[in-house]
């Protein structure tokens, strides 16, 4: 038997065991055989990190450190990445199961957002403002102290490092809690950022399950703010926790994206993105392209040129270099893609192609689901309105704008929307009208570190990304000076 690395909690500097005496198998979805064993912190450790890091936002090495020095800390820390860049894209594409290419790209989105915030770290000022009399009034931006970042599993570090980011610029120390079943580039981010010279305490990872960890972390009165990116569910309960000691929150939660397409658009490359935004990451993404928007016109065979795409995608272990989609993350999320296959048969949605589980050869011990595609369906259908969160794309088509307008709609979320078209006026006029927080023309989805991802509706509260993200990990302070 191979002999697996067994992990513990970062905090205040130290690695150390969980108060639970507990480790818990971090699975490999490919195999569902273990590939680490993960401390299973509790409420004890949680309220230990947030204590750590409160000491060493009030510790004068951190508190007052000259900002550039913090942008120089990202920097080397975004180069760690870079150094280790082959081994944290593999950590993560066998944590989560993606395709080792996709969790490049994620590895490189991490770099690239550290460094993106160190050339903020000592450019984050206030303003004066002309007031009557002889005063000088101005503001000032304040870190918020301990900041807690609550990531989900499907862009474990990626989307845990958009919010720490900023936070270290602003100068906060940061508690990280990782999802369960997917910690280990979290793990990995405690140790380079150790290496980088950060000092003890600003950055701590408490690995273990939300009810625990994330519920102690959400409900502390020490913490300065919460980001917080997963379901919709849990999102409510996290806004309701964090009522109690009135602590802002950012909400990054689900969609059900519309790709939309018209007759006019270079369809073989609509084609191609119209897949890939369906079917990455196994269709684990929030701003997946789940929804397909075809023109009745072009419809029935631009569908079926997408059943044959993903009818063709070869199936595989995130770390095999030839592998276009990997498993689902795990067996519980298996069950519920199933679940919602049946649902959309019941509902009479036509399935083209996938929504199986593969039950032969190697891949069978692993959770590797066709990838599916139905047609035929309307807005008021399960698959239609509900984040499915696996490889499941709901085709539908419109007549008129205003008909795909309203069904673009027709969801309680409002994250992301892509429009393929090469008309300016149609692409510049749907865009107005989609109710979402991002829509990309011509490619989808796309986002960068500096541009804000944002989510309307039920998607989401405030917005990670962009210059304008570090106002949430500062406080306003404004000073008047009476100078009679
Ligand atoms: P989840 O809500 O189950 O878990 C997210 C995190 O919250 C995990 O770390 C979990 O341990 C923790 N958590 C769970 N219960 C908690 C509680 N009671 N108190 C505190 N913390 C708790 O989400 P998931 O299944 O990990 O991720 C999938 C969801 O995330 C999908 O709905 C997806 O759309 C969403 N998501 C949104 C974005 C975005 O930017 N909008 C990005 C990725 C994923």
């Amino acid at each position: 038997m191979m002999e697996i690395a067994k992990h513990q909690l970062y905090i205040g500097g130290q690695w150390v065991e969980p108060s639970t005496g507990e480790h818990a198998p971090d699975l490999d979805p490919a195999t569902n055989r273990p590939i680490a064993e993960i401390a299973v912190g509790g409420a004890e450790d949680a309220k230990a990190a947030v204590e750590a890091a409160r000491a060493s936002f009030e510790n004068p090495e951190w508190r007052t450190i000259d900002p550039s020095k913090r942008g120089r800390l990202l920097f080397q820390l975004g180069q760690l990445v870079r150094d280790r860049f082959d081994e944290i894209a593999k950590l993560e594409s066998q944590d989560v199961g993606k395709p080792i290419r996709e969790a490049k790209g994620d590895a490189a989105f991490v770099y690239k957002t550290l460094e993106y915030w160190a050339g903020m770290a000592d450019k984050i000022q206030g303003e004066t403002i002309p007031v009557p009399g002889a005063r000088l009034n101005y503001t000032v931006l304040e870190p918020v102290g301990v900041t807690v970042h609550i990531a989900p599993w499907n862009y474990p570090l990626t989307l845990a490092v958009r919010g720490i980011a900023p936070a270290l610029a602003a100068g906060n120390t940061v508690v990280v809690k990782p999802a369960a079943i997917t910690p280990l580039t979290a793990l990995k981010f405690a140790e380079l950022a150790e290496k980088a010279g950060f000092p003890p305490g600003v950055v701590n990872v408490v690995t273990g399950p939300g009810s625990t960890v994330g519920k102690a972390l959400a409900t502390h009165p020490a913490v300065g703010s919460i980001t917080f990116t997963g379901s919709l569910e849990t999102g409510r309960q996290i806004l309701e926790m964090a009522a109690k000691h009135v602590t802002p929150v950012t909400l990054e939660l689900g969609g059900k994206n519309p790709n939309i397409v018209f007759p006019d658009a270079d369809l073989d490359k609509a084609l191609k993105g119209v897949v890939f935004a369906a079917f990455q990451n196994a269709g684990q993404m929030c701003w997946s392209g789940s929804r397909l928007l075809v023109h009745e016109s072009i419809h029935a065979d631009f569908v079926k040129k997408v059943a044959e795409r993903a009818g063709k995608m070869k199936l595989g272990p995130g770390l095999k270099e030839d592998t276009q989609m990997g498993p689902v993350v795990s067996k519980e999320q298996e069950k519920s893609v199933l679940t919602y296959v049946d649902v959309g048969v019941g509902e009479g949605a036509k399935l083209v192609v996938g929504g199986k589980k593969v039950t032969d050869g190697e891949l069978a011990s692993g959770n590797f689901l066709t990838p599916a595609v139905f047609d035929a369906v309307t807005s008021d259908m399960r698959v239609a309105k509900e984040e499915i969160f696996g490889p499941v794309l709901a085709a539908m088509s419109f007549r008129t704008v205003d008909d795909l307008v309203d069904a673009a709609n027709a969801v309680e979320y409002g994250l992301a929307a892509g429009v393929w078209t090469k008309d300016l006026k149609t692409a510049h006029g749907v865009a107005t009208r989609l109710q979402a927080g991002m829509v990309s023309i011509n490619e989808f989805p796309l986002t960068f570190p500096q541009t804000p991802f944002v989510g309307w509706k039920r998607s989401g509260l405030g917005h990670e990304q962009g210059l304008d993200a570090i106002r949430f990990y500062t406080r306003l302070k404004n000073v008047n000076v009476n100078l009679e």
